[in-house]
């Protein structure tokens, strides 16, 4: 199958039907700022920072040139009994901007691999205090943990587990906190958090001694933005602390910014024991993520082994990559050079203005949003998720990148867009979502 002089036969590709794919394929050539560009030369704007990864642009010169500079600097190391001076700068780095005590970091190359670390990290500490019966983990419906085989046994978008469901850990899973009562609600919904309380329930069900931690994204962004109830993290903080279950919060997408503040637990002022991350951690130039994790949970991990051998076995060829490292430290330097974080808080209201001015659009059904992430859920058609898929591809033919999940669509610009660039993708909305017939 030839599309434009690319041979399309041999790469299949993720999350996609190749076979559709392939009869109308979406191809992207080229990127800058917030603009992409297909072989054709058709303009794209990017609605989605590419997937949440590329909050300060595409084609940044001061990530290149830093990649550039390390490729022959030191090209590669491993981490095993090894090091490179760049992963430990970089740690220092986050440990600066993540919430104070968790501040010991632990490097892997995508979402998937930080979730998967975070759970091992999560049994090693239990391990170490003693508790080695806590090998059971809480996760949410409609949660999206990436698709290692920890993270698809976390999946709460069921689609994601079910194939797996013979080979997967031992996890049980508190409700999603949306519910009608919260249609068009921008920012926080004010009820909602008694759902806290589903995780008590586990406890009183499984042995709250049996739970090694609870994931949640602190706001779920996958399945289109949904924000947490006022009260609700808080409280699952507390029932956490009382069962000595850790809180893992997944910040694959709400770190960097994303909400306001360098991290939703800042902004949502709820610490927990370990945020995983990924996705804005390099601008999404190259793959890498992290987990960072309470001072005492390693240094406990790390008390535990008097021996001579490691005391986490568990760890990547390609962790702490210093190609990696060099790209994260040069897209935190332009985080805090250009002021981003401000700008993504300051662009916001602006933004949302935008996305809760589409609320009386046929195709509308519902609209969320908190920061620079929104989601819109459209009115379904007659098989689920067909919408979703369709509007996408009328989207991408008028000019704008969103990411369709089922049948709602995840619009969240960079955080270098321009209010015209914002205006512009908002017109592009406006005209297929206004339209009653697809
Ligand atoms: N956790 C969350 C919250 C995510 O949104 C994602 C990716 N969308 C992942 C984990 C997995 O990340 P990756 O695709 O890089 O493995």
């Amino acid at each position: 199958m030839m599309h434009n002089s690319i041979n399309m036969d041999h790469h299949w590709l993720p999350f996609t039907n190749n076979k559709l794919f392939h009869k109308e394929p979406q191809i992207f050539a080229r990127a800058e700022g917030v603009r992409y560009w297909t072989p054709e030369g058709n303009e794209i704007l990017d609605g989605a920072s590419g997937l949440f990864c590329c909050p300060a642009g595409h084609g940044r010169r001061e990530i290149a040139d830093a990649v550039h500079a390390q490729l022959l600097e030191l090209d590669y190391s491993p981490h095993f009994q090894r090091a490179a001076p760049v992963s430990f700068a970089l740690a220092e780095r986050l440990a600066a901007i993540l919430p104070d005590g968790i501040d010991r970091v632990f490097f892997g190359s995508s979402g998937s691999e930080a979730v998967d670390s975070a759970m091992k990290i999560a049994i090693a500490y239990h391990r170490a205090k003693g508790d080695a019966q806590r090998t059971r983990f809480v996760s949410r419906s409609w949660a999206y943990h990436g698709v290692n085989l920890g993270g698809t046994s976390l999946a709460g978008m069921v689609g994601n587990r079910r194939e797996y469901s013979g080979i997967t850990c031992d996890v049980v899973h508190m409700r999603h906190t949306w519910n009608e009562d919260q249609r068009f609600t921008r920012g926080q919904p004010e009820t909602g958090a008694e759902l806290a309380e589903d995780l008590a329930d586990l406890c009183r069900t499984y042995g709250g001694e049996t739970i090694a931690a609870v994931f949640v994204e602190p706001i779920a962004g996958s399945i289109g933005t949904i924000v947490p109830p006022v009260g609700y993290l808080k409280r699952l903080r507390e029932i956490a602390d009382e069962n000595g279950i850790l809180l893992i919060f997944d910040e694959v997408i709400t770190g960097f910014g994303r909400t306001g503040s360098a991290f939703a637990s800042q902004e949502f002022a709820v610490t927990p024991d370990i945020i995983t991350m990924a996705k804005a951690l390099t601008n999404g130039s190259v793959p890498m993520s992290a987990v960072a994790v309470k001072t005492e949970i390693q240094q406990a991990v790390l008390d535990a082994i008097t021996a001579d051998r490691p005391e986490l076995m568990h760890g990547y060829t390609y962790s702490a990559h210093p190609v990696a490292c060099a790209a994260a430290l040069a897209t935190l330097d332009i985080y805090e050079k250009d002021g981003l974080f401000a700008r993504s808080k300051a662009l916001s209201q602006t933004f949302l203005d935008g996305v809760f001015g589409l609320r009386n659009l046929p195709q509308v059904a519902d609209l969320r949003g908190y920061g620079m992430m929104s989601g819109i859920q459209l009115k379904p058609g007659s098989v689920p998720g067909e919408k979703g898929s369709i509007i996408q591809r009328l989207l991408f033919k008028e000019g704008l990148h969103l990411k369709a999940t089922g049948d709602a669509l995840i619009f969240a610009p960079a955080f270098v867009s321009s209010e015209k660039d914002i205006g512009r993708m908002l017109e592009v909305l406006q005209k297929v979502l206004g339209r009653a017939d697809h």
